[in-house]
């Protein structure tokens, strides 16, 4: 796989399928960089559109809408090409990577299965997503826990299936884990998760001395979040300042530092290494770079303290995919060999052998392997500006879902891009506004798209990109029934999650 697209980026000579009914041969092939469907999306001659050889029209039909559909092929073709690019970059600066499933993105029995089948591991954050990868049968090994506030009974849960690494993330957690593995009779292996000042997000990268959010242990010194090593341990061991030994924690240590001083005092946790997770919808390889360097200084400088060089460093997740028409993803073959030479050329300076490196992409796999498929209700013009504005009109789309399958535009102003997916039209485009069918103003699925002005109701419509934190973080509010997620695979459609029933709704209300 080469280009901007990790997937899909290639398509055959054969294919004069155009996606965007409204924009006739100008618009972008389908698979092309610049489009933000599956690999498997094409459209007909008559303008319909099929994911894997399964028309939508079929999906509607057999499974309903709203219906998320996931295109197995997309999913498992990205999966792969996370794992071949960092396996090679990597190995050719002498050292190995594991490629983690960043389950929260989507996680089904299914997807974990895919994602194992394709050479990944699982990473879950809750008891629920545990028992997701668990039943799928990913082994324990291959599977670790986050989280900021893992409860005692997700720790001893983690212990009980043998989770190969939890990410622990505050002083107080390592006491609370240390604990819990003397009373089960286990060594717990276990990574710091530290914040290095490098956020990522959106085209840019920013790196500032101290934290102000809950993830982490910061590795600058009297930062804000030191506070919390002075505050006593739930379990009634020593505060950091006061541990003992030759590399005992001074005052000026970092959190950071004094979370893995701490966990080399404990005979019940076994330190595997530190992990960094900078942001989200990254599209600039330079802070995965700078988190990666400020991690492998933290490294060194226990090394020199304890004699202890920590075998393993996790650089997260964050992978940027396109969203919209000529936005182009995070390449994974580029930003694997452009972090491999860098973490290369910081392990020769700092003059130690690399460790074993691991990422968690969850968005960059499972995203762009997704739609959401509505049908359209109510359209209404609406005239907007005025004032000293031209004023002009706006089309408001309204479709059978909204803000309860799809949260991402209401939380943090996401875009989206959306079709008419079952027909051709030659009609004229027209701006446009996907919105709900939710209670709320804010309820809207793509705040800005061209449509063809003969949109109406009972048409197709597909959003898009919406394979991660999509179904993950969709809701029953004004009790609306959570959508099915549908594979498609080889012209055939599979249901991996069931559409909610009114009895499930029903089911939870005890009168
Ligand atoms: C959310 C998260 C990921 C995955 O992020 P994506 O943007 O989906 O790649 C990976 N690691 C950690 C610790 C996370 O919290």
């Amino acid at each position: 796989m080469s280009g901007g697209a990790p997937a899909g980026a290639s398509e055959g000579p054969g294919t004069t399928a155009v996606v965007g009914g409204q924009s006739g041969p100008a618009a972008l092939p389908v698979g092309s960089a610049g489009a933000p469907w599956s690999s498997g999306v094409r459209r007909g001659d008559d303008g319909a559109v099929e994911v894997a050889g399964v028309g939508v029209a079929d999906v509607a039909a057999d499974h309903g809408t709203p219906s998320y559909i996931l295109d197995e092929a997309d999913f498992r073709a990205r999966a792969r090409a996370y794992r071949t690019a960092f396996e090679a970059a990597f190995a050719a600066v002498g050292t190995g990577v594991d490629v983690y499933y960043a389950g929260k993105a989507l996680l089904t029995v299914a997807v974990a299965r895919w994602a194992r089948e394709e050479g990944l591991r699982v990473d879950t954050a809750s008891g629920g997503e545990l028992a997701v990868a668990l039943r799928a049968g990913v082994p324990g090994e291959a599977i670790g826990l986050h989280g900021n506030n893992k409860s005692d009974a997700e720790i001893v849960r983690a212990f009980e299936h043998g989770v190969g690494r939890i990410i622990v993330d505050s002083l107080a957690e390592i006491d609370r884990v240390a604990e819990l593995a003397v009373q089960h009779g286990v060594v717990a292996p276990v990574m710091v998760r530290v914040t290095t000042g490098v956020h990522a997000g959106g085209h840019e990268y920013i790196s500032t001395a101290h934290e102000d959010q809950k993830f982490g242990l910061s590795v600058s010194p009297a930062s804000g979040a030191s506070g919390q090593a002075s505050r006593p341990s739930g379990t009634g061991t020593a505060a950091s300042g006061e541990t003992a030994g030759g590399a005992a924690s001074s005052a000026v240590d970092s959190p950071a530092m004094a979370a893995l001083l701490r966990i080399l005092e404990r005979p019940s946790l076994r330190l595997l290494g530190i992990h960094s997770h900078i942001g989200s919808q990254i599209l600039d390889p330079d802070g995965f770079e700078a988190a990666a360097r400020a991690v492998l200084e933290l490294r060194a400088e226990l090394a020199a303290r304890t004699g202890v060089l920590v075998g393993e460093v996790d650089l997260g997740g964050g992978y940027g995919i396109a969203y919209l028409p000529g936005e182009v993803a995070l390449d994974p073959e580029r930003v694997a060999k452009d972090v491999a030479s860098s973490v290369a050329d910081v392990a020769a300076r700092l003059d130690t052998p690399l460790p074993r490196f691991s990422i968690e992409p969850g968005r960059a796999i499972v995203g762009p392997a997704g739609m959401t498929l509505y049908t359209v209700g109510t359209v209404k013009p609406v005239t907007v500006g005025g004032g000293d504005g031209e004023p002009f009109t706006r089309l408001y789309v309204s479709v059978d879902g909204g803000m309860s399958d799809n949260i991402r535009p209401a939380l943090y102003g996401a875009d989206y891009h959306a079709e008419i997916v079952g027909r051709s039209s030659d009609a004229e485009p027209v701006l446009a506004r996907v919105v709900g069918k939710h209670c709320e103003s804010g309820d809207i699925v793509v705040h800005r798209v061209m449509l063809p002005g003969d949109v109406r109701a009972g048409d197709l419509l597909a959003v898009a990109a919406t394979g991660a934190y999509g179904r993950s973080m969709a809701s029953n509010y004004n009790m609306l029934l959570r959508p099915p997620v549908v594979a498609v695979r080889d012209g055939a459609s599979r249901v991996l999650i069931r559409r909610e029933t009114e009895d499930d709704l029903l089911g939870l209300d005890q009168g």
